[in-house]
C-alpha cells in the first residue's frame, strides 16, 4: 500500500472537512493515475474521479524568517493568504503538503557550496542582511530558506507522482532574484530554479518551462538557465525597473539561445497588456517547446494595489494568466503545473490575487 509521503515530506490531507480520509484520497489519486478508479474486489466499478487534487504548500515555520518591522516581504503575507483561503472555504479542497528542508544536494545544483555556507554562517552570526540591505535575515533565515526550497520540491514530488494535478506553494523567502553566489531582492535561495533541476534529476521530467509573471524580472532564474535548452524561461515584467535585466534582446546564449524570452512592459500596464503578452509570446513559445512540467514564479506584485509594482493588474487579470498556463499544462504535460509565490506586498491585493489563482487551479 502506498503512503502519502513524498521524498521531501509527508503529504497531509485537509480534506477531512469533506469527510474523506487522507488515505482514501491517496488510493483514489493513484488509482486514477494508473487509469482506473480505486476499487475493492467484488464491488461494482466506481466512476473515476474526474481530477486529481490541487496541492497547497505552506508552513508556520515560513513566518520565522524575520525581516524586521518595516520590510515589505513580511510574515503577514502568508497570514493574509491562509486566512483568505480558509475564509472562502478553499482550504478544505486543497491537499496540504508539509515541507521538509531541501537537501543541499539539490540546492547546490543552483548555488555554489561557498555561497550556501556563507548564508548559513551569516544567519548564525546574527548578521542583519546578506549582500544587500534589502535581503534582511535573522538567525533562522537559513533554515527557513531551505524549507522554502524544500516546499517546492515536495510540490514537485506530489505532481510528478500524480498525487496532485497541480500545486501552489506559499513559501518565503522568495527566490527568483537569487544568483549562484549572491543574495538579491529579498531572495536567498532560488526556489524555482532548484525545483527545475530537481524535477529533471529526480523525476526525469526533461524539459521544464518556467513562467515568471512577478512584476520584477527574475534575473537569478534567467542566469541559472541562460545557456540551457532544457529549461525555457519566459518572463513578463515591468521595464525599466529593478533589477534592470530582462530586456527583449536577452534571449539566451549558446545551446540555450532562444530558450529565454523576455517581455518587458511599461509602467502602468494592466490586464490587457499581460493577456496580450501571454498570447503573443508565451503561448507559441510553450507549444513549440512542449515542456514536461510547467513552473510559475507567481509574484503578485503587478497587482493594482501593490505598493512597489506600479502596474494595474486586477484579480481578473490573474485569473486570465493562471487559466492560460493551466491550459498550456493540460495541452503539453498532462496538467503538471507548480506555481510558487514570489512577490506581492499589498496584503489585501495579495489575498485577492491568490484566492483567484487557487480557484482556477482547483477548477476541473
Ligand atoms: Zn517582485
Amino acid at each position: 500500500m502506498r503512503t502519502m509521503t513524498t521524498t521531501h515530506g509527508p503529504v497531509r490531507s485537509e480534506l477531512s472537512g469533506r469527510g474523506q480520509p487522507p488515505h482514501g484520497l491517496a488510493v483514489a489519486a493513484l488509482g486514477l493515475a494508473a487509469g482506473g478508479g480505486a476499487q475493492e474486489a467484488g464491488e461494482p466499478p466506481q466512476p473515476a474521479r474526474p481530477v486529481l487534487p490541487t496541492a497547497f504548500v505552506c508552513s508556520p515555520a515560513y513566518r520565522r524568517h524575520d525581516t524586521g518591522p518595516y520590510h515589505p516581504e513580511q510574515p503577514a503575507r502568508l497570514d493574509a493568504i491562509e486566512q483568505r483561503l480558509r475564509e472562502r472555504g478553499l482550504t478544505a479542497h486543497l491537499l496540504a503538503v508539509t515541507p521538509s528542508p531541501a537537501a543541499l544536494e539539490w540546492v547546490s545544483t543552483i548555488h555554489s557550496p561557498q555561497y550556501i555556507e556563507r548564508v548559513r554562517r551569516s544567519c548564525a552570526a546574527g548578521m542583519p542582511c546578506i549582500d544587500s540591505a534589502d535581503v534582511s535575515v535573522c538567525p533562522e533565515s537559513y533554515a527557513v530558506a531551505l524549507l522554502a526550497a524544500g516546499g517546492v520540491l515536495a510540490a514537485i514530488d506530489a505532481v510528478a507522482t500524480a498525487q496532485a494535478r497541480n500545486a501552489f506553494c506559499a513559501v518565503r523567502p522568495p527566490g527568483h532574484h537569487a544568483l549562484r553566489d549572491r543574495a538579491m531582492g529579498f531572495c536567498l535561495f532560488n526556489n524555482i530554479a532548484i525545483a527545475a533541476r530537481y524535477a529533471q534529476g529526480k523525476h526525469k521530467l526533461g524539459k521544464v518551462l518556467i513562467v515568471d509573471w512577478d512584476v520584477h524580472h527574475g534575473n537569478g532564474t534567467q542566469a541559472a538557465f541562460y545557456d540551457d535548452p532544457t529549461v525555457m524561461y519566459v518572463s513578463v515584467h515591468r521595464d525599466p525597473f529593478y533589477p534592470g535585466s530582462g530586456k527583449a534582446a536577452e534571449k539566451g546564449a549558446g545551446a540555450g539561445l532562444s530558450y529565454t524570452l523576455n517581455v518587458p512592459l511599461p509602467v502602468g500596464s494592466g490586464d490587457a497588456e499581460y493577456r496580450q503578452a501571454f498570447i503573443e509570446s508565451l503561448v507559441p513559445a510553450a507549444l513549440a517547446f512542449t515542456p514536461d512540467l510547467i513552473l510559475v514564479s507567481a509574484g503578485f506584485d503587478a497587482h493594482q494595489a501593490d505598493p512597489l509594482g506600479g502596474m494595474r493588474v486586477t484579480a481578473a487579470g490573474y485569473r486570465t494568466v493562471t487559466q492560460m498556463v493551466k491550459d498550456l499544462a493540460a495541452r503539453c504535460c498532462a496538467g503538471r503545473l507548480v506555481t510558487v509565490l514570489e512577490g506581492g506586498y499589498d496584503l489585501e491585493g495579495l489575498a485577492d490575487a491568490v484566492e483567484t489563482h487557487v480557484r482556477v487551479l482547483l477548477e476541473p
